[in-house]
């Protein structure tokens, strides 16, 4: 597909997973449309053209993307949403309109102009609207490149006029291999935390939330657990490790939870293969109606992760519902 761009779309949606290479992927296909002596499928590295690239100042590109937010956010309710990361949670119709003169006007070099939206499903309504007229009349040789991990959720009329190239998560064998070349030390178990995408995979480890995944879930594994020691040894957790927060302790608890389920019915774990056998001993006794129980009750938990009304309360109640589902079945 790259090695003749003559056959390309103008617009493009490459959907998949988080993690798997889809924005690396439209950042290699801008730089070989933008390339000014490409070689077969891929830039050439070294042209004028490239080197602007690299250096991220092509006249021909453009990248939609989330913003940090300023004070003239266009919503009050997103900018009270984000206040805490100060990065956007919506691509807004203010960006979509300064492409406008973009790809209406010529091209700087009398080549292509490449546009990349990522992640495309963070665009509110009035921005995908926008967009959606731009494409409806496509100017020569522009490449609308989209990024997205939820395109279901993107506008049917929008992804109706794009080519849709899908992702999906790559072999384990090749994964691994990859993040092991990568410099990460244990692999398995970071492309098992990230749920089999290499590329989140290699995130986390950089961030190195690797370390508090154990420090979480250890003392899950203590009998009899006491919410009220767990919820406060989380919450030290919390002050001494500035890289984790609430929402990605919850998401080591739920897959701890997820594993526990999946060991309950004689399953491998999925993320956590190295608690195998602490989970195995939670799990002989555990009654399996009540993991189901806080395993959903965990998925409403998490949706107010990001702004709890009190930390120490919320992970009290977080350890709560971890004593519950480990209260053991009666016989
Ligand atoms: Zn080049």
């Amino acid at each position: 597909m790259l090695g003749n761009p003559a056959s390309l779309p103008h617009a493009l949606l490459l959907a998949g997973p988080g993690g798997v290479g889809k924005s690396r992927f439209a950042a290699a296909m801008a730089a070989r449309l933008l390339c000014e002596q490409p070689r077969g499928s891929w830039a050439c590295g070294e042209c004028d053209a490239c080197r602007w690239q690299a250096g991220g100042n092509h006249p021909d590109f453009r990248k939609v993307t989330l913003e940090v937010d300023d004070a003239e956010g266009d919503e009050a309710s997103t900018k009270a949403s984000s206040k805490k990361s100060g990065v956007a949670t919506q691509i807004k119709i203010h960006q979509i309109r300064a492409l406008e003169d973009f790809v209406f006007v010529g091209s700087h070099r009398h080549g292509n102009r490449v546009v990349i939206v990522d992640p495309a499903d963070a665009m509110n309504g009035a921005a995908a609207n926008s967009l959606l007229k731009i494409l409806e009349e496509p100017p020569p040789s522009v490449y609308f490149i989209m990024v997205s991990s939820k395109w279901r959720s993107l506008l049917p009329t929008l992804r109706s006029r794009c080519r849709k190239v899908l992702f999906g998560v790559p072999e384990t064998g090749a994964a691994v291999a990859w993040l092991k070349q990568a410099g990460i030390k244990d692999p398995e178990m970071e492309l098992g935390l990230a749920g089999g995408a290499p590329l989140r995979a290699l995130a986390r480890s950089e961030r190195g939330t690797k370390d508090s995944t154990a420090e979480i879930i250890a003392p899950l594994s203590r009998q009899p657990l006491d919410p009220l020691t767990l919820a406060a040894h989380w919450e030290s957790q919390l002050k001494v490790n500035p890289e984790l927060n609430l929402e990605n302790l919850v998401d080591t608890v739920q897959k701890w939870l997820h594993d526990l389920i999946r060991v309950r019915a004689a399953l491998a774990p999925r993320y956590l293969a190295r608690e195998n056998e602490n989970l195995s001993r939670l799990a002989a006794t555990a009654d399996p109606a009540r993991l189901n129980r806080c395993h959903d009750s965990l998925l409403k938990v998490r949706a107010t992760a990001r702004h709890p009304l009190n930390t120490l309360l919320f992970l009290e109640d977080l350890a709560a519902r971890c004593a519950v589902a480990l209260t053991p079945a009666r016989h």
